[in-house]
């Protein structure tokens, strides 16, 4: 090891990110996890091992990296789902480090699967980016916001010059004063699309600057709305919006959550429904972001997109004899292209799916794992809400989880 470098890392010379490849990737990444550990004296015997191709995911990954953290991984099911792009059984990669999360989320799967599969529909599909722009006027902006109207086609033709994939579908306005958001929605086929439809649309904001009299303040103004949780996607959706149902009948639901569906329906309407209410919530759901997380560890999705996923709304409603069950999560943002999809354990746990990379028509695959990652939230809050039904749960996380 150069250890002059080493000595000019640790006393900030030499930046982290200058060594890139000096003299090349694994020597440049032992260094700064040399000096890390010189600097907070912490001996590193795990984060220094890693499978992965380190050249590809220093190129599109991750900055200043010095080694990798493992997260176990567990698996749910066989979880039957009966949806337009996943049809059949899957198991469920959840990676996790919470305790007695996959046995529960294993035994939903099995009340659905019992009770003929979860049907899995999509009702939207859409990655937004909305730049934010300031006007003279409130005149000013009433101006611009006719002008994008009147030249939507031109507008589009910019955007979807950027990429092979993405397709400008509207563009939404939104004023404050003088302020103009401008929230462009697109189909971005099987990439979540964030990095796809900011470049698509700062392309189109060239030509809006160059055409009217506004400024540009941010190519994002927050009304995407990305990684914050906000009204406009749990209402208009962000990504894709996708319901999932199934009907538990009261044999399944005595064998295997050992409650009844009365009591189900009454956990239900008072935690999921008036709890949430009374909170304030915009997820009306016991733990969507629990499955959402650890579904996204394990497929390379971006984490951060749990936000919008946990605004689920799980609902359940008596039958003759079973308990209608369904959820809806209206800002599910995924992908099986780009980003970590790519990455050795994460790419793996995609092909356990069937839904690795580009799908065949492209947006085939990123619909399919939009379907399966909201029958796993049906299949958890269905275990949960049985738990809090059966008084399980307490006993449940004591004897798995500490
Ligand atoms: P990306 O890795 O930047 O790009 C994926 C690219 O794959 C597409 O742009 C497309 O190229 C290509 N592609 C190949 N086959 C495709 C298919 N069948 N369907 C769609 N695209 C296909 O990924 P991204 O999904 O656009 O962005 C995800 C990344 O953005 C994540 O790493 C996330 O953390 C990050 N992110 C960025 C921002 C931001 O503001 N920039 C915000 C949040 C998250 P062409 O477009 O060239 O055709």
């Amino acid at each position: 090891m150069d250890r002059r470098l080493l000595e000019k890392l640790k006393t900030g010379e030499v930046g982290f990110h200058k060594i890139d490849k000096k003299p090349d990737t694994d020597a440049a990444i032992e260094l700064r996890r040399a000096a890390v550990s010189e600097l907070t004296e912490t001996e590193f015997s795990h984060i220094k091992n890693y499978s992965f191709d380190i050249e590809k995911v220093t190129d599109r990954n991750i900055e200043n990296m010095i080694g990798a953290v493992q997260v176990p991984l567990g698996v749910a099911g066989p979880l039957r789902i009966n949806g337009d792009y996943a049809n059949g059984e899957f198991y469920i990669p959840l990676a996790t480090t919470e305790g007695a999360l996959v046995a529960s989320a294993h035994r939903g799967c099995s009340v659905i699967s019992s009770c003929g599969g979860a049907n899995a529909r999509i009702f939207d599909d859409k990655m937004t980016r909305a730049p934010v722009f300031m006007t003279k006027d409130v005149i000013g902006a009433k101006r611009l916001v006719e002008w994008v109207k009147e030249n939507f086609a031109r507008l589009k033709e910019k955007a979807e010059a950027t990429t092979r994939f993405g397709k400008l579908l509207s563009i939404y306005p939104f004023v404050a004063g003088r302020s103009v958001f401008l929230r462009f929605s697109y189909d971005t086929k099987d990439a979540m699309g964030m990095n796809m439809v900011t470049i698509a649309t700062d392309a189109a904001v060239d030509l809006i600057i160059s055409e009217n009299d506004a400024e540009l303040v941010a190519l994002s103004g927050n009304m995407c709305t990305d990684k914050k949780p906000a009204a406009i996607n749990a209402i208009t959706g962000r990504g894709k919006t996708v319901s999932a149902d199934v009907v538990l009948n009261r044999e399944i639901i005595r064998e295997k959550l050992k409650t009844t569906p009365e009591k189900m329906a009454e956990v239900n309407y008072r935690k999921n429904l008036v709890g949430s209410a009374r909170a304030g919530s915009l997820g009306f759901n016991a733990h969507a972001a629990n499955i959402a997380a650890a579904i996204f560890i394990a497929c390379g999705q971006d984490a951060a997109h749990v936000v919008e996923a946990s605004n689920a709304m799980t609902l359940m409603e008596l039958t003759e004899d079973g308990l209608y069950c369904s959820v809806t999560l209206p800002s599910l943002a995924v992908g099986t292209v780009g980003g970590g999809t790519g990455i050795g354990a994460q790419h793996e746990c995609l092909s356990m799916l069937g839904a690795a990379g580009a799908g065949d028509p492209p947006g085939a695959n990123s619909k399919k794992l939009a379907e399966i990652v909201t029958a796993a939230v049906l299949a958890g809050e269905i275990s949960l809400i049985g738990a809090l039904a059966a008084r399980h749960l307490a006993k449940a996380h004591a004897e798995l989880g500490r």
